[in-house]
């Protein structure tokens, strides 16, 4: 008999999900999503006027190491050649990002080779720092003070909205420090865009005679029980009303502008400097450089804390999120049928490509168990 599944949220996380159930066969799929479109936070949408592929909430660059990931999204769209490359204003002057040969070079007035490079950072890092927990204690550590001071503190700030003593080293830990000229902004072994933007992705993976799309349709968790299993891909918070109170998220605003020609020259400039009030502009064009447009669409980044009715994307996860976080991990260990995934059901600062490995992890376990032994997450929160 086919059982019948419930996903709340038609993002990578959900959908990957359905897709990997539905071809079973053994299972018909629900897929209901509150917002107008698919996708979730990496919905594309080509601009009428300008004819621009634009990543309506901030750009998505899709990256991973992982072999079957890499093949997984390649069945659904085709992937242009894309390798990031930011650039960063600073107090004293551009430069590249990630840190790289060139930038220390530039930066300190230098002309040091890959080895002298290291060495000369190595002697700036404060080494009476051995087990960096913090943000910063992990900058100090590894960069000094003055790299520290004019490429995150600013930046990190505005971004995260606290102190960075506040925050844990893994944030910075997203980021490389190179001692050669490779100003790649990723480590991954693949790196593309897809040429028809990521809503066509995620359209594709849920075109399946299995699964049902109801867009516009928010999940009331009040109605779980018309269905076998729910997979919900939404704020863990929002499922139980927010009654054990809030997990704190970062929200984006973006103010758009237009222009004609090149307007900045690359697609992402980061501005470091506390005193800018926005943290980028990015400059969507120039993510699909096959592609030609006379005009050109940017748009001013501004991070500011989630309120209730503000899109949540960068989970804070202080020391009192954590807290709450457990005690909402508390409550689902007693709820049956459900599994919490993605970034927002797992309360994770998570990639796409990351969340597509997850659940197709996920979905590889739950056809190997029987249903009672399905995960509470797709992956641990804490
Ligand atoms: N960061 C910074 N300065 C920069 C770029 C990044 O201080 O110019 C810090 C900031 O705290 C940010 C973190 O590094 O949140 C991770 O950067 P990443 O580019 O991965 O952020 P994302 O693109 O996911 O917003």
């Amino acid at each position: 008999m086919t059982k019948k599944i419930a996903i709340a949220g038609a993002g990578f996380a959900g959908a990957v999900v359905a897709r990997e159930l539905a071809e079973t066969g053994k299972y018909k799929i629900v897929v209901f999503e509150s917002r107008p479109h698919l996708a979730g936070n990496c919905h594309t949408e080509r601009d009428a006027p300008t004819g621009v592929m634009v990543h309506q909430y901030g750009p998505h660059i899709f990256h991973t190491s992982r072999e079957d990931v890499w093949a997984y999204v390649n069945r659904f769209a085709k992937f242009g050649p894309y390798t990031n490359r930011v650039k960063a204003v600073t107090n004293r002057g551009v430069f590249s990002l990630p840190i790289n040969l060139l930038t220390i070079n530039q930066f300190f007035g230098k002309t040091f080779n890959p080895e002298e490079a290291r060495e000369f950072i190595g002697s700036l890092g404060d080494s009476s720092i051995e087990d960096p927990k913090t943000f910063e204690d992990q900058a100090l550590k590894f960069l000094g003070r003055d790299l520290y001071d004019a490429f995150f503190y600013g930046y990190t700030k505005k971004q995260w909205g606290v102190e960075p003593t506040e925050l844990p080293a893994s944030i910075l830990s997203r980021l490389p420090v190179r001692f050669n000229y490779d100003d790649n902004y990723y480590t991954s072994r693949y790196q593309g865009i897809p040429l028809e933007g990521y809503t066509a992705i995620v359209e594709k993976i849920l075109d399946h005679e299995n699964i049902e799309v109801q867009l516009g349709e928010k999940f009331d968790p009040a109605f779980k029980d018309q269905f076998d299993h729910v997979f919900w891909s939404g704020p863990i918070d929002a499922y139980y009303n927010f009654e054990l109170g809030r997990l704190q998220y970062r929200s984006l605003q973006f103010e758009r502008f237009d222009a004609t020609g090149d307007h900045q020259g690359n697609p992402v400039i980061n501005y470091c400097e506390a005193k800018v009030p926005y943290t980028r502009i990015t400059e969507h064009k120039h993510f699909a450089p096959w592609e030609q447009h006379e005009k050109t669409v940017c748009f001013k980044e501004y991070s500011k804390l989630a309120e209730p009715h503000d899109t949540p994307y960068y989970p804070l996860r202080l020391q009192k999120d954590k807290e709450l976080l457990r005690e909402y991990m508390d409550r689902i260990q007693g709820e049956p049928n459900i599994t919490f995934i993605g970034r927002l059901g797992t309360y994770r600062y998570l990639d796409m490509h990351v969340v597509i490995g997850e659940s197709l992890d996920l979905a590889k376990t739950c056809l190997e168990k029987s249903q009672s032994e399905w995960p509470k997450f797709s992956a641990s929160p804490l």
